[in-house]
């Protein structure tokens, strides 16, 4: 195979896409995306994209063609690529440390390869502690409507977006879904705060409704992604703190996609003066330069796995081959080094304000535009029919103002799985190294597409 008419035909003949209807590609060519720079990625046919979505999900933080983390991963896999992580590696014992640092009250890694699986840890580690410290009791693990932690049949059952969980059960039991804290689509007649606090009472009264003596742990997205892009309101994560605290449930954010510097932070929980028992994180921690996801949780949550030497069952008995590719911490050494050196939490904070001002500015025009909201490169504009019924525009609409921004050469997403049908949230995350004229380009493509498809 030599050329890319050849590369086509066996993407045709033999690869099945993730999250994709394939009967349009027998007829139109699919998309192969052969290089990228910066920013910046080049289709088989030489057309160039700006990249507002970072490798489509949320993934290269760091942008493309970063030679510094290939060298590092080359290196490291010419002098020792892989051994099971029951033994140690010099990478996964230098990049623990780092990480470390820069999560005050956590101190334990677990590297496994994927957010679902990091997510699935968790799970396992949870329904472990229900047997060891509370008799087969505390095996209810509460998620959120609206949410996503993965595409295992255990994540999905912590899935709040029903169109990915559909057609796919039964799914595994003792799960249970929570209200979403969105004050866009409020479910109560309140604001600020108070609907902030409000939202968190309703995860109370579930587990109220449970039994506190069922219920061993709340898993949440620090902002939600998939789902809309949703920030929770003022006073949402206090109470949810007190919550976890007062029932003895342990806390667990999902920072597949906020990790690692999305939201101008390292991690999208330290906004909110959270104190979580565990942390799972994947997408930017190697940019998609390697595989790798992890799981972070307390010195106390390690120390119930080692109370008993003698013991046999006692301690995690888990694995995960590719937890043990050193190809990720290497990788994700470098990657944390160049959102140090350049400065890109501060970067993507500044870039973040100007493209939700940019954003708010296309809303006096665009009547379409319901709500814009997001943190730091992590930015979402509802689209909606009528902004006082706050109807969702139609998804077709929504695809078409994708496709037109494609055509513009800007590549952005749209999202909100939580109800079939309901995909109304234009999606924004470039890379951390974004310019202001990046987010310029990416909002003027957004303003021409809107006119494009709606008018106005
Ligand atoms: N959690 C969140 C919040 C996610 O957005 C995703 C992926 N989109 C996952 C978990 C699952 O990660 P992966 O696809 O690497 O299994």
């Amino acid at each position: 195979m030599n050329d890319l008419s050849d590369v086509i035909e066996a993407d045709r003949a033999h690869v099945w896409h993730h999250l994709t209807q394939h009967k349009p590609l027998e007829t139109n060519n699919p998309r192969i995306i052969v290089e990228g720079k910066g920013m910046r990625v080049w289709d088989q046919s030489g057309r160039e994209f700006l990249d507002a979505v970072s490798g489509g999900v949320w993934t290269v933080n760091v942008g493309y063609g970063r030679t510094a983390i290939a060298d590092a991963v080359h290196a490291q896999l010419v002098k020792m690529n892989y051994f099971a992580q029951s033994v140690g590696s010099i990478p996964g014992s230098e990049f623990a440390k780092k990480l470390i640092e820069k999560m005050p009250g956590l101190s334990r890694v677990y590297y496994v390869n994927s957010g679902s699986e990091a997510n699935e840890k968790v799970f396992k580690m949870v329904r472990q502690i229900a047997h060891k410290k509370y008799d087969g009791k505390k095996t209810k693990i509460l998620y959120r409507d609206r949410d996503y932690h993965g595409s295992t049949l255990a994540t999905m059952s912590a899935g709040g977006q029903d169109e990915r969980v559909m057609q796919f059960g039964p799914l595994a039991p003792d799960f249970v879904r929570v209200p979403h804290c969105m004050e866009y689509r409020a479910q109560w007649d309140l604001t600020g705060a108070e609907y902030g606090r409000k939202a968190a009472d309703a995860i109370e009264e579930v587990i109220l409704r449970e039994g506190p003596e069922t219920v061993g742990l709340l898993c949440l997205e620090p902002v939600t992604a998939g789902g809309g892009v949703i920030e929770a309101p003022e006073g949402y994560w206090e109470r949810v703190q007190e919550i976890c605290k007062k029932y003895d449930v342990l806390l667990h954010i999902d920072e597949v996609v906020c990790g690692m510097g999305r939201t101008g932070k390292w991690f999208g929980y330290q906004h909110y003066g959270i104190k979580p028992d565990f942390v799972t994180m994947a997408k930017g921690v190697a940019s998609g330069y390697a595989a790798i996801a992890i799981t972070v949780t307390t010195e106390e949550v390690f120390e119930l796995f080692k109370d008993d030497p003698s013991d046999k069952l006692n301690y995690f008995r888990d694995i995960s081959t590719f937890g043990g590719c050193t190809a990720g911490p290497a990788a994700a050494l470098a990657n944390m080094q160049i959102i140090e050196d350049e400065n890109l939490l501060d970067n993507t904070t500044k870039m973040g304000e100007r493209m939700l001002a940019n954003l708010n500015k296309l809303a006096e025009k665009h009547e379409v535009i319901g709500d814009v909201r997001g943190k730091g490169l992590f930015v979402g504009a509802e689209l909606v029919v009528d902004r006082e019924t706050k109807e969702p525009a139609e998804e077709a609409k929504v695809g078409a103002v994708v496709a037109a921004c494609n055509a513009r050469g800007v590549i952005i997403g749209a999202t909100n799985r939580s109800v079939p049908g309901f995909n109304n949230t234009l999606c924004f995350s470039p890379a951390l190294i974004a310019t202001a004229d990046d987010i310029d380009e990416i909002c003027n493509a957004v303003d021409e597409a809107l006119t494009e498809v709606f008018g106005g």
